[in-house]
């Protein structure tokens, strides 16, 4: 940022600081209670508290999620996520970027405190000056680079912050009419369970996690053959069940298969209060489990939003020379445009030379 900018920032900062912090500190449910009191508004205050699906949210989520929506600030891009991937990928490509995928890093290589690059499972190297780390923050201390990479102290902070939570996701593929999967042209519907508001995402049992239903755009319908596809989420930790019936490094044995397709039998049985008959209609199930998303993005515990709460580290990493990191670990924080945001910053650092 300009000088100016960061001087601008800084005042609107002073001015809005106080409330930030109070509304920082203080639970959801608080805010709720006080704004929405009584047993009448029982229902209000249960569908305002799921639109921060998380453990111990405090009322500056809701807040921020609210006043994002007053002010238009939402959006969804044409095509889905994958269209923005596809868009980057092909002007990175276009600019001479070469990517690779399908294959893990395994070190950060460093010399006299420089990265020299990274090599790869497949044992090949690539040198560079610049290493620009998206993943988990712990594998990437811990295990991809050498220890003396950083200070004890700093490692040890790192091993003690909370991750957010995971997700448990079943994704149906049903012979039900589009118009009855989706009816009202609904995205979203949250199917709560039956327990007072304190106790809404505080259980990783199928019967009392809140579900989101999700219901593709129509026109991809005719693309599937007629059917409908209906996406059940419920925000779930990793350590539920033993990791969920996995095996002692998380491998996926026949009692994890078997526990997780009794679960999701469970959530689609409960998705039937907004999706009728979605049990007997179903063509395929998909299903995904904190231990699937841990393997797919390597994220421990299969954190779906990296730290459970957002952490400023600084970007440009002060231990080592040309080490940079981006993505939900880092300033400004979890979710898809904050993550680019964060990439984007990284590299008019390091294309800056700073
Ligand atoms: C099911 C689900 C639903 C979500 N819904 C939303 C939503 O609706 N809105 C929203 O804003 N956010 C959502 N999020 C969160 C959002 O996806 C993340 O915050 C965001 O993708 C983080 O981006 P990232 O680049 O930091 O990490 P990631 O997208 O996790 O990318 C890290 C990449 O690094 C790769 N990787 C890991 N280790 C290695 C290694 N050793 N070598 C090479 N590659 C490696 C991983 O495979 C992965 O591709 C959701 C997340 C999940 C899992």
């Amino acid at each position: 940022m300009s000088f100016f900018k960061r001087l601008t920032l800084g005042f609107s900062m002073q001015r809005k600081l106080p409330k930030s912090m109070e509304y920082g500190r203080m639970p959801v449910q608080h805010l709720l209670g006080s704004a929405f009191p009584g047993v009448e508004m029982a229902c209000l205050r249960a569908a305002l508290r799921s639109v921060v699906p998380v453990r111990n949210a405090r009322a500056l989520d809701l807040l921020n999620l609210l006043g994002d929506v007053a002010e238009n600030n939402v959006f969804s891009p044409d095509g889905g996520v994958e269209s923005i991937i596809g868009t980057l990928r092909d002007f990175f490509q276009a600019q001479g970027g070469v990517i690779r995928t399908g294959v893990k890093v395994t070190s950060v290589n460093v010399s006299d405190g420089h990265v020299t690059g990274v090599t790869l499972a497949d044992d090949s190297n690539i040198k560079g000056e610049a290493v620009l780390s998206t993943i988990d923050m712990k594998a990437l201390f811990f295990d991809l680079l050498p220890v003396k990479a950083s200070p004890r102290l700093f490692r040890e902070k790192l091993e003690k912050i909370p991750l957010s939570d995971s997700y448990f996701t079943v994704t149906v593929s049903t012979t039900l009419e589009p118009g009855t999967v989706n009816r009202g042209g609904n995205m979203v519907r949250v199917v709560n369970p039956v327990v007072e508001e304190d106790g809404l995402f505080t259980s990783d049992d199928p019967d009392q996690v809140s579900l989101f239903i999700h219901f593709p755009e129509s026109g991809t319908d005719t693309a599937r053959g007629g059917r409908s596809l209906v996406q059940i989420m419920a925000p779930v930790r990793f350590m539920y069940e033993n990791n969920w019936h996995s095996g002692p490094q998380y491998e996926k044995s026949p009692d994890y298969y078997e526990f997780r397709k009794k679960y999701a039998t469970k959530i689609i049985e409960r998705a039937e209060t907004v999706v009728p008959g979605l049990s007997s209609h179903i063509v395929d199930i998909v299903i995904a489990t904190p231990v699937t998303y841990r393997s797919c993005t390597g994220n421990d515990e299969g954190a779906v939003f990296g730290w459970r709460r957002p952490r400023m580290w600084r970007q440009k990493v002060p231990y080592t020379h040309g080490l940079y990191i981006a993505g939900h670990w880092t300033y400004p924080g979890p979710g898809v445009l904050k993550s680019m945001m964060s990439g984007k910053n990284a590299s008019r650092l390091i294309l800056s030379g700073a």
